[in-house]
């Protein structure tokens, strides 16, 4: 999840970090060894010197002394910039305050921790950006050796122009630049309740209606890695190892193919709505309300992998998930379930698809709570102060072009994502 800060007086903003892979052709390989080898130097020297005044409580080094001390013997051979020793410590600490962290509660054994990866971490000091060329310029060795990266051409360019650049990850052939950017709740002019189903995103917008993302070529990725994972499994007491590391490639492939749909979805998305907060259900209440007639059939991977993705494009507000499939839009009675996905009120006597009910509900609830943290004034949200009554007729314009219907019945526009393109797809 990205960095959300919420300033502590009522200009309520979210501080978001966004972040974009690069590629570039510099050779850093020996930089990056050479870090590495830093890094596991610095790890070392810090395990060398944990206490334990309890058995089970390890406790890290850290006075100015002991850190000064560190970092001068490993600037020791050191050819390149010295903020980069800087960066180093700041990992090897961060890397062994998990491991003691995890060692307190008994999921670690005492052995210290080795990293393999190449990668550095670069600080802001050591980079400059020029926000009218879009170039990136980081100093591997001061005054002798940089790498540059030229980002005008890239597809974000335009969204991070004015932003604050912030730490990049420098690995063998790719930088993952960050930037910082505030999105403020006052620029926000729409609230979108988003309903995570297993082969759809339904999502009610106050002046579209309700929309639908088909994500059944999501699901259909999904199903042919199982499918391929479940056959190797039946082969892994004959070949165990042949067939383990076939299942490892497999898992790896399947996880690249879902983050690269679960990617374009989320910055498609925030495109077709860039002025929206979602609001999605906080499905890690669920369970506190499990509801045994209506177990909906959802992806709790999809979602939140999707709302990982789109917070960092987006402000994204949860809400409580109880009874969002079964509450009546129109007269908040508790609805009984039909054949389908039809759901009925006895009560108002009215009738809805209950992905509609779902999507509906939460944008209600999503609103209730934004008008709170809004502090319970009038909230600049177009349409979403729009009365029950006026949401529940068509819009006009849509009308004209559809046979009469009711809105509820189906959803007005159906959208999947475009692998070639920019945009959702209208289907
Ligand atoms: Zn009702």
């Amino acid at each position: 999840m990205p960095n959300k800060t919420k300033s502590k007086n009522s200009q309520l903003s979210y501080q978001i970090v966004l972040s974009y892979k690069v590629s570039h052709n510099h050779p850093i390989k020996t930089f990056l060894i050479e870090c590495r080898d830093k890094l596991n130097t610095a790890i070392s020297i810090i395990w060398d010197n944990i206490e334990y005044p309890k058995e089970n409580k390890p406790k890290l080094p850290k006075s100015n002394e002991f850190k000064r001390e560190l970092r001068n013997k490993l600037l020791k051979d050191w050819n390149y910039a010295s903020h980069y020793i800087d960066g180093i410590i700041k990992t090897a600490y961060s890397i062994l305050e998990s491991w003691a962290s995890n060692y307190k509660r008994g999921y670690r054994t005492k052995t210290k921790p080795i990293v393999k990866r190449l990668f550095v971490r670069v600080k802001t000091t050591l980079i400059k950006y020029d926000k009218d060329d879009g170039i990136i310029r980081i100093t591997i060795k001061p005054r002798k050796e940089y790498l540059t990266l030229n980002i005008k051409n890239e597809w974000f360019f335009d969204k991070v122009r004015n932003l604050t650049i912030g730490e990049i990850i420098l690995k063998e052939t790719e930088a993952f630049l960050t930037f910082k950017d505030n999105l403020s709740y006052s620029d926000k002019e729409i609230i979108v309740g988003v309903d995570s189903n297993l082969k759809s995103l339904d999502l009610f917008h106050p002046i579209e209606g309700w929309i639908r993302i088909d994500l059944s070529e999501l699901h259909r990725i999904k199903e042919v890695y199982d499918r391929k994972i479940d056959f190797l499994k039946t082969l892994l007491k004959k070949y165990p190892l042949r067939a383990l590391r076939k299942i490892k490639r497999l898992l790896e492939r399947r996880r690249n193919r879902v983050n690269d749909y679960l990617h374009k979805l989320t910055i498609q998305l925030s495109r077709l709505f860039p002025d929206a907060v979602f609001i999605f259900e906080d499905l890690n209440k669920r369970k506190m309300y499990k509801n045994k007639h209506h177990n909906r059939r959802i992806d709790r991977a999809n979602w939140s992998g999707i709302i990982e993705k789109l917070s960092y494009k987006s402000i994204v507000i949860l809400v409580n998930p109880a009874y969002t499939s079964t509450t009546c839009p129109i007269c908040g009675s508790k609805m009984e379930s039909q054949e389908g996905q039809v759901v009925h009120c006895c009560n108002c006597m009215s009738s809805f698809n209950r992905q509609f009910v779902g999507c509906f509900n939460i944008f209600r609830r999503g609103f209730k709570r934004f008008k709170k943290l809004m502090g319970g004034l009038g909230v600049a949200s177009t349409g979403a102060e729009v009365s029950l009554g006026k949401l529940m007729t068509p819009n006009p314009n849509v009308e004209a072009k559809l046979p009469v219907r009711k809105i509820e019945d189906f959803p007005l526009m159906v959208y999947k994502i475009d692998y070639n393109g920019k945009y959702l797809k209208c289907l």
